[in-house]
């Protein structure tokens, strides 16, 4: 053969670029020795197949479009395109499709010329020896949802080897019920682009080969590429996560108190099914509320200023130290409760622990424990001072009967005296405890204008007040809701008694005021007489307890436990503050 005849031959066989001919069908009818070297093909089993073989599936589209403009006699410039290699890989070309005419100028197919370029597959090796750095699993998808690059780390955790994954659908990796969703999602994700967690608020499984699921976490980027956008997704496996948060949950679930989690805004992230039983709330109720809807309204504007103080230095112990703390359930009601507190340290963020006990009952338990131990005391101190009148009449019967033959009239007489002071101090005694026995008896809650009831009782001790030159300051008083025979017999006991304890020729000043907070009334009333000894705060409230001989003051030591029980009546406190020789003032609190 000659030389030229041998050149026009081989000239397209030898070629580096591959050659392929295509007949108006679409498949191959001719390609040369490159697509070995190039595609991996045996020249012999491309030629009859269709040339879509050797297209990625989102190219189809574009050759669709190339053949019907060369048809309708359009030219071609080189385009960039990829290409299938015989083992999936994907290769990036140049292509330069032509028109195959016969003589008289009729198509009779479609040639592409087909050149590797190199940077392509630089670049696929560059960004998959990026992707096997990432410590998650790494899958790049297409926008036809195509798997083009996965990792090492994607082949341990879903099981498939490289080969498998490539160019499969990326919902090979997702349980089969999530598919239709899946494909929806990632059409939008397509149209708006943009680094995000996937499905949030939403637990996201994934599937191994072996079709076993596990619950992962993914984040999505775009990825610009010279193919077009890619998304880029990087698969966590939370399987262990998962675990440590059900134990978490579980053992918050078995604590004996309600489990309250706070996050550092102070909105609840977690409670267990005593918190819900407690409050009257369902858990769905809670979860992200502000944690301040568990407390009365009243407490609620300073409680974030605790709670932030709390977060800064963050360490276990029992919240509002010295403090009566109060929960509200969902119906208003208030209960009395016991919190502690304690930090738990969650990856990046603080969120602190609150175990809420309701404590109605232990200080129901308390209260009546105290009663009890009042009433003992009540008993025996009431018994004790009965007995001294009893004695001196005892003892002055004895006298009597030995004096009564050869005593002295005189004697006598005295000795009779004697008898009937102490029954009559016995009377009153009696009579005291009478009344203080029926103190709250038949009462009735009212409005009440305290200073009409303190005109009232000045108006009653009006002699008195006269007889020591007492001088009474007082405010205009509030109407309160109160007990009003109670009431009264408080103001004057108090009043009386900061007369009667008044210094020998120093004229007594009574001042009588009182403050209000959110809560309560706290009345005072203040003397300038002969004061107490801190030491007698307590006692003076007590039955019968008295600091002065008889001889000196009068009085029975019924005044001021009347008006301790009175004002626990009404819920509140009473106390002293006062110094020897410098006056008292009597608080209360209603
Ligand atoms: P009584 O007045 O019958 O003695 P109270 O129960 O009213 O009994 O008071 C008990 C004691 O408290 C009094 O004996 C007195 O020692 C002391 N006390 C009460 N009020 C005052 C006061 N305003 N100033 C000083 N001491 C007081």
């Amino acid at each position: 053969m000659e030389t030229t005849e041998l050149i026009t031959k081989n000239l397209v066989e030898s070629a580096h670029d591959v050659v392929i001919g295509i007949d108006l069908a679409g498949n191959i009818i001719y390609c040369n020795a490159a697509v070995k070297s190039i595609y991996g093909y045996n020249p012999n089993d491309l030629i009859g197949s269709p040339y879509k073989r050797v297209l990625p599936q989102e190219k189809l589209g574009e050759f669709a479009a190339i053949t019907e403009n060369i048809m309708f006699g359009g030219t071609n410039e080189s385009i960039e395109s990829i290409r299938l290699t015989v083992d999936d890989r994907r290769i990036k070309v140049s292509v330069i499709y032509s028109p195959i005419k016969d003589d008289i100028g009729k198509l009779l197919g479609i040639s592409a010329v087909e050149r590797k370029l190199t940077e392509f597959r630089k670049a696929q090796s560059r960004s998959q020896a990026l992707i096997e750095t990432a410590p998650d699993a790494m899958v790049i998808v297409n926008s036809f949802g195509q798997i083009i690059l996965v990792n090492v780390q994607t082949e341990k955790l879903f099981g498939y080897s490289r080969q498998e994954l490539l160019g499969q659908e990326v919902e090979i990796l997702i349980p089969t019920r999530y598919f239709g969703n899946h494909a929806q999602h990632r059409k939008q994700f397509f149209s708006n682009p943009k680094v995000r967690g996937m499905g949030s608020n939403m637990e996201l499984y994934g599937k191994k080969k072996n079709g076993a699921e596990f619950p992962v976490e993914i984040s999505l980027g775009p990825l610009e590429t010279e193919e077009g956008f890619l998304v880029s997704a990087a698969i966590r496996d939370i399987t262990e996560r998962k675990y440590a948060e059900e134990k978490f949950k579980r053992l918050l679930e078995s604590a004996p108190d309600a489990m309250v989690i706070v996050g550092e805004q102070g909105k609840i992230e977690l409670v267990n099914g005593q918190t819900e039983r407690l409050f009257g709330y369902s858990r769905k109720e809670l979860i992200g509320k502000q944690v301040e809807v568990l407390i009365p309204e009243r407490y609620r504007q300073q409680h974030p200023v605790h709670r932030n103080g709390y977060f800064t230095k963050p360490k276990l112990r029992p919240m509002g130290a010295n403090l009566e703390l109060l929960g509200r359930k969902k119906n208003g009601e208030e209960f009395p409760v016991e919190i502690s507190l304690s930090p738990i340290e969650d990856l990046d963020k603080t969120l602190v622990s609150a175990a809420i006990r309701d404590v109605s009952q232990r200080r129901y338990i308390k209260q009546l424990e105290h009663k009890n131990r009042e009433l003992e005391q009540f008993a025996y101190i009431a018994s004790h001072d009965l007995q001294e009148p009893l004695h001196t009449i005892n003892s002055f019967v004895g006298f009597l009967k030995q004096d009564l033959h050869d005593g002295s009239e005189e004697d006598i007489k005295k000795y009779l005296n004697y008898i009937s002071q102490a029954s009559a101090r016995m009377g009153n005694l009696i009579s005291g405890l009478l009344q203080y026995s029926r103190i709250g008896k038949k009462r009735v809650l009212t409005e009440i204008n305290c200073s009409h009831t303190l005109k009232e009782v000045m108006s009653n001790i009006q002699g008195s007040i006269q007889e020591s030159e007492a001088i009474i300051n007082y405010s205009e008083l509030p109407t309160i809701k109160a007990y009003p025979t109670e009431f009264k017999q408080l103001l004057q006991n108090l009043l009386s008694n900061a007369i009667k304890f008044r210094k020998k020729d120093v004229p007594p000043v009574i001042t009588i005021g009182y403050q209000k907070d959110s809560e309560k009334y706290t009345f005072y009333i203040q003397d300038n007489g002969i004061g107490i000894s801190p030491k007698h705060y307590e006692q003076i409230f007590i039955i019968f307890q008295r600091l002065h001989l008889k001889q000196e003051y009068e009085g029975t030591g019924i005044g001021l436990a009347q008006c301790k029980k009175i004002v626990e009546l009404h819920g509140g406190k009473i106390w002293v503050e006062s110094s020897l020789n410098e006056g008292s003032i009597f608080y209360f609190s209603i």
